[in-house]
């Protein structure tokens, strides 16, 4: 079971910002930039493009949605999206809140108190429609 589907079954704790019954939103506990956030599909795979086309086109449905919340809850240039997967094998989109290149690389990283994450969540969750 990947650690993901441990926070999609609530064993362990995550910043939500957005949920269906299909997938789930998170912010990344390790973040490039602030609002930095992660999209899951519930379902457990471990490599995107092994996704059906139509669970691929339904992830990015939702990682749409998403960016629009972050948008409206964090000052940036623009939202970049990134699929990695190397660190956990479970499929995840990245959309950063970008401002400069650094932003989109995995070496670049920001500390968030509790109370920022927390804050953060609840702005984009509120942002979700
Ligand atoms: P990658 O698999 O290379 O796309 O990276 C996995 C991402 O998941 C990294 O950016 C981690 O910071 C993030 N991550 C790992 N564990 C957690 C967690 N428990 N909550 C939120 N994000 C996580």
């Amino acid at each position: 079971m990947s650690i993901f589907t441990k926070i999609i079954t609530g064993e362990i704790p995550s910043y939500k910002v957005a949920e269906d019954d299909n997938f789930i939103a998170f912010l990344d506990i390790n973040p490039n930039a602030k609002g930095h956030t992660l999209v899951v599909p519930k379902k457990e795979e471990n490599k995107i493009f092994d996704l059906s086309k139509e669970d691929y086109s339904a992830l990015m449905d939702f990682s749409f949605r998403v960016a629009k919340a972050l948008e409206k809850s964090v000052i940036c240039k623009r939202i970049g999206m990134s699929v990695i997967g190397l660190e956990v094998p479970h499929v995840h989109v990245h959309l950063v809140p970008t401002n400069i290149m650094t932003d989109m690389q995995f070496t670049h990283k920001v500390k968030l108190t509790k109370d920022e994450f927390v804050g953060l969540a609840e702005s984009i969750s509120s942002n979700f429609e």
